[in-house]
C-alpha cells in the first residue's frame, strides 16, 4: 500500500540520498542528501553532455552549476583528477555526476550510455571548467 506524504506525493519507499545513494534523504533537503553526507558537506553537481558544435566529440550542454561556477570551484580539482569515471547511480541518459565533499571532487559518474565514453566526458568536464561564461 503506498503512503501518502504532507504534499500528497505517493511513495512507497523514501528517496534514497543522491549521493551514498544507501541511506534515506532528509525529507526536502535542498541537496536530496542523507544526514550523514549533509554533514560530511557533501554535494552532487549533475551535468548533462551533447554533441559539441565545435569538435568532433561531446560537450556540456547543461548543468546544475554554471560553466562560470564550475571553473571557479571545479578547475583545478578536475585538472588533478586521477580516478576514473564510472558508470554509477541513476542518472539520465548523457548525464556526469561530480560527487564533491567540501573543496575535494570524491569522484566522477557516469550514465550507463556514457560507460565507454569515460574519458570523452572527463575531457568535457574540463573544456568546460575552461569556459567563462554565465550559462550554457
Ligand atoms: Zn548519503
Amino acid at each position: 500500500m503506498p503512503i501518502a506524504d504532507a504534499r500528497g506525493r505517493r511513495d512507497t519507499l523514501p528517496a534514497m540520498c543522491r549521493i551514498c545513494l544507501k541511506r534515506p534523504e532528509i525529507p526536502d533537503e535542498r541537496y536530496g542528501r542523507c544526514e550523514a553526507c549533509a554533514k560530511a558537506g557533501r554535494v552532487a553537481y549533475r551535468f548533462r553532455l551533447g554533441p559539441s558544435r565545435q569538435a568532433p566529440g561531446i560537450a556540456i550542454k547543461a548543468g546544475e552549476l554554471s560553466p562560470r561556477a564550475l571553473r571557479q570551484r571545479w578547475r583545478e580539482p578536475l585538472q588533478a583528477f586521477a580516478g576514473q569515471p564510472a558508470v554509477k547511480g541513476p542518472l539520465g541518459l548523457h548525464e556526469v555526476e561530480l560527487v564533491t565533499a567540501r573543496d575535494r571532487l570524491e569522484a566522477i559518474r557516469l550514465s550507463p550510455d556514457l560507460g565507454g565514453n569515460a574519458a570523452a566526458a572527463l575531457e568535457a568536464l574540463r573544456a568546460a571548467a575552461d569556459r567563462t561564461d554565465a550559462a550554457w
